[in-house]
């Protein structure tokens, strides 16, 4: 745990108390803050209670240095929170549980990593780099463990903080020595009061950056090539571009597979991603120049990042490959909950044999239809079933499935059968999961529990 003594004797209220609120919570109560808290939902108020925590009460925030606010709770759109507008009316800040840690650890090296999506993988692999190098790492953020709950580093650790947009609006302490902006696309816009705040929110990764004050930035959509223009034309921070499709002078960049590290004005070739099975397609190409880009503004040398790389895990649930069996690959792809991620997956493979289905998002797989001579055959589970078998009519074979077991070992069965070259049983359901499972992960378990038990002799390629 991180101690927050900067609130010692201070009065501070944590809202929202889900798991990062009681992180926060605890430490403030550990460092002798006067904490009081507060959320909706009578209940969560209760559990903590119970574990001796005091109950906001005063509900004109007398007296209150700062509040401290759970990220995934609203408070300003799609309307404003009674107790932020109260806040806001006192001039109380209104922070997060990173910003406590940026305050607390603010002798550490810190590097944020944001975007639309690629963020946890991008994180990881840079958590990965670094501890590779024998450097004093910590990862969290928006992922695995609350910021709170990290060990305390001091002067010579780095802490590799994955950043989603709620928290950067929240941050008002937290300086980056290195900051990644990977990608824009539109998403929580609602949170956001639309596409502007959205990209502000972003934008902040940036604003109160420290020396060497590196700004890592993905040139290949229009926003982000956009606000890559606009630091550079700010002059105030060292911009180093990176791009999956082009050749990106002075950055990191992707070239037919190829890693170059351009950062010093010369081009240095750092290894040949193809050969990364845990890192497939343009998109984890992305991830690893960001990656590469952030270990290079820490001065770690590029055989040290290659080795790295090639030892990178994979995140699970994120074309995790969880087995083989005669040639046949069984791939879990279970966090593509939309068409967009799940494109991302159906081009990484000839002849797949895909589980589709869940709880539909806007639009279904219609932009998926470019992809269609790609797949065997569709195995349709889930609420989606019906809508997406007209799509795939005439077009696709497929069948549809009372549940995932019977879709895994029908998809299964054909792949082993058909004997077709880098044969892939590949879920990636571009839907949500409720209506069948309890998260996304639950599904990505599940799938791996049934592959292992239908074929226990596929080689455990994940300890
Ligand atoms: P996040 O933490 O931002 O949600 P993840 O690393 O968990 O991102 O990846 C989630 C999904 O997003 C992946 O399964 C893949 O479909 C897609 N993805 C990953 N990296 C990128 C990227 N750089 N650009 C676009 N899509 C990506």
């Amino acid at each position: 745990m991180v101690p927050t003594p900067q609130y010692a004797g201070e009065r501070v209220v944590v809202m929202g108390l889900g798991k990062s609120g009681l992180s926060a919570a605890t430490s403030l109560r550990a460092s002798g803050a006067d904490v009081r808290v507060w959320d909706d939902k009578e209940t969560a108020v209760a559990d903590m209670v119970a574990k001796g925590f005091r109950k906001l009460d005063n509900e004109t925030l007398d007296g209150v240095r700062a509040l401290v606010w759970s990220p995934g709770v609203p408070h300003t759109y799609p309307r404003q929170h009674p107790l932020a507008t109260k806040a806001r009316a006192r001039n109380i800040p209104i922070t997060c549980d990173v910003d406590l840690l940026a305050e607390a650890q603010s002798e550490a090296t810190f590097v944020g990593i944001t975007g639309t999506n690629g963020k946890s993988t991008t994180t990881s692999l840079t958590a990965h780099i670094l501890q590779q190098a024998g450097r004093k790492t910590a990862v969290g953020g928006n992922l695995g463990t609350p910021a709170l709950d990290l060990d305390p580093l001091g002067s010579d650790g780095t802490y590799v903080l994955e950043l989603s947009s709620y928290q950067l609006e929240l941050v008002p302490h937290l300086a980056c020595q290195v900051a990644v902006l990977l990608n824009i696309t539109p998403d929580h816009l609602e949170r956001h009061g639309g596409m502007e705040g959205y990209i502000a929110a972003k934008r902040r990764i940036f604003s109160y950056q420290r020396d060497p004050r590196i700004a890592v930035i993905g040139i290949d959509d229009l926003p982000s090539a956009a606000l890559y223009d606009a630091l550079r034309h700010d002059g105030l921070h060292r911009v180093w571009p990176i791009s999956a499709q082009k050749v990106a002078p002075g950055g990191v960049y992707v070239q037919d597979g190829i890693l170059i590290d351009a950062t010093s004005g010369k081009s240095v070739q750092v290894l040949d991603l193809r050969d990364v099975a845990r890192l497939p397609g343009t998109h984890n190409w992305q991830n690893a120049a960001a990656a590469t880009a952030v270990a290079r503004a820490l001065n770690i040398p590029h055989d040290v990042i290659a080795a790295a790389i090639k030892t990178f895990p994979g995140l699970k649930h994120r074309q995790e490959l969880v087995g083989v069996l005669d040639n046949v690959s069984f791939v879990n792809d279970s966090k593509a909950t939309n068409a967009d991620a799940t494109e991302k997956a159906l081009v990484c493979y000839e002849n797949i044999y895909w589980i589709l289905g869940g709880q539909a998002k806007e639009g279904g797989i219609e932009s998926l239809k470019p992809l269609f001579p790609r797949i065997r055959h569709a195995h349709l589970i889930g609420e989606a079933s019906d809508t997406f078998a007209a799509v795939l009519n005439g077009v696709v074979p497929h069948t549809q499935h009372g549940d995932m077991q019977s879709a895994i070992e029908d998809a299964g069965r054909k792949a082993i059968a058909d004997k077709l070259p880098g044969a892939t049983v590949l879920l990636s359901p571009a839907c949500a999961s409720w209506d069948m499972f309890k998260s996304f992960e639950d599904r990505g378990d599940q799938f791996r529990a049934h592959v292992r038990k239908l074929w226990p002799q596929a080689e455990e390629l994940r300890s």
